[in-house]
């Protein structure tokens, strides 16, 4: 038994709100097409990569069988499918069935 690459810890879930000067008018770092809204891996993104961001995560952590929080935010909103959602660099919620899911 030695203790090698396989006791690589998945990285953690909790990550840094973004800069509040930043949220809604900065750029996406990954699509370029809408503003940052949430912390990313990179950087700031928007909601919709946020969430395809923290999809991944839950499907890597379950394959290695850790755990990370299940991923509640989405466009159009998990709960309800409203699009009216939004977010503020560490909160995210849904206008429409008023879910808020904090994630920084
Ligand atoms: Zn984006
Ligand atoms: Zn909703």
């Amino acid at each position: 038994m030695t203790a090698g690459e396989r006791d690589v810890p998945v990285k953690r879930a909790q990550r840094t709100p973004l800069a509040p000067e930043l949220v809604g008018t900065a750029m996406c770092v990954v699509c370029h097409e809408r503003t940052m809204k949430l912390p990313g891996h990179n950087g700031g993104v928007c909601i919709e990569c946020y969430a395809r961001e923290a999809n991944a995560d839950v499907r890597i952590a379950r394959a290695s069988h850790s755990w990370v929080p299940a991923n509640f935010v989405g466009c159009p909103c998990l709960a309800c499918g409203s699009e009216d959602v939004d977010a503020n660099g560490y909160l995210f919620w849904c206008a429409n069935c008023r879910m808020v899911a904090r994630v920084a």
